[in-house]
């Protein structure tokens, strides 16, 4: 039945009542983007670049990684596509990038860090996606991963702004979360990042199956810290985004609207139930199971909680 709801899903997302909520695509190359491209999604919500570059030990030249991004943006046509700078470190190592030998790499020099260590690096990335940008026919919006504080959020804006890209950070980090507020005066949106996000609130690593528990992303603590970012958000007039495992659980997407996020990036074989789910609900049965996920003790309660108010 899931399938059927899903292969019947036409786009584009919004509740039953008409809330427009933008469904996109979670890609790592032009390959996936052609995929995601066949189905419905408006676009691609988390390009994530370091994946092109694992097996690289020399960084690519900047008409190289264009030429890259390019068959990305070329794959998507008119629509949407944003593109995350390198995420390299920890889960992600890039040998041209990345530091090695770090104690702890989850809490090293990772993501935007890199960039703030090594400029050029970051200049190199942007340039190319502005090169890219240039041939694309659809809008193209960048964003940083593992940006802690204002500061860094205004550092970035300000190198993507001068190249004619629309800015944007991922909020993936508690720091973040807290003053996205103040992030927003910098940017034109955000997208959070919760499988991050959840290893950096809960103090467990994103990879132990021993802690899946914490990194359940029903997990109440996890709902609340998205709220206040989608609060600071619809306070800003800016998009919130979700693109992280949560985006792809059709129920949860359900409450990650009730929140307030204005879009969900999941991998594009699940985000056409995600926009089928959301295309049965209203946003208040939406909001209802966000507050009764918020009020809960567990995930699972959360779980059962938010799966009453969304039937
Ligand atoms: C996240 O942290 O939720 C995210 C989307 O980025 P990644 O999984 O690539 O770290
Ligand atoms: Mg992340």
């Amino acid at each position: 039945a899931a399938g059927r709801a899903a292969a019947s899903w036409l786009g584009p997302g919004a509740t039953r009542d008409g809330h427009g909520v933008d469904i996109l695509a979670n890609v790592q190359d032009g390959p996936g983007a052609r995929r995601a491209a066949e189905t419905p999604v408006q676009g691609v919500g988390l390009f994530r670049t370091e994946l092109c570059f694992l097996d690289r030990d020399v960084e690519p030249t900047v008409d190289q990684q264009a030429a890259i991004y390019a068959e990305v943006l070329a794959a998507m046509g008119d629509r949407k596509v944003v593109v995350r700078t390198l995420d390299a470190g920890s889960d992600k190592p890039v040998s041209f990038a990345t530091i090695k030998d770090e104690p702890n790499p989850a809490l090293g020099v990772r993501g935007m860090r890199l960039g703030l260590r090594d400029e050029g690096l970051m200049d190199r990335q942007l340039d190319a996606i502005a090169l890219a940008a240039k041939e694309a026919s659809g809008p193209v919006w960048v964003m940083a991963p593992m940006v802690a504080t204002e500061d860094e959020a205004q550092w970035f804006a300000e190198k993507v702004r001068v190249r004619d890209l629309v800015p944007g950070v991922m909020i993936e980090i508690p720091s973040a979360a807290l003053l996205a507020d103040r992030i927003l005066r910098h940017v034109d949106f955000v997208s959070i990042g919760t499988n991050d996000l959840s290893q950096y609130a809960f103090a467990a690593d994103r990879m132990a199956p021993s802690l899946a528990r914490l990194t359940d992303p029903w997990q109440p603590a996890l709902l609340a810290l998205i709220q206040r970012v989608a609060d600071a958000g619809r306070a800003a007039g800016k998009p919130v985004g979700v693109c992280g495992e949560a985006a792809a659980d059709p129920q949860l997407g359900c409450v990650l609207v009730g929140l307030g996020v204005s879009s969900l990036s999941a991998a594009a074989t699940a985000a056409p139930l995600v926009g089928a789910t959301l295309a049965g609900v209203t946003l208040d049965a939406c909001r209802a199971a966000a507050q009764a996920a918020l009020d809960a003790a567990s995930p699972d309660e959360a779980r059962r909680a938010a799966a009453e108010q969304l039937t």
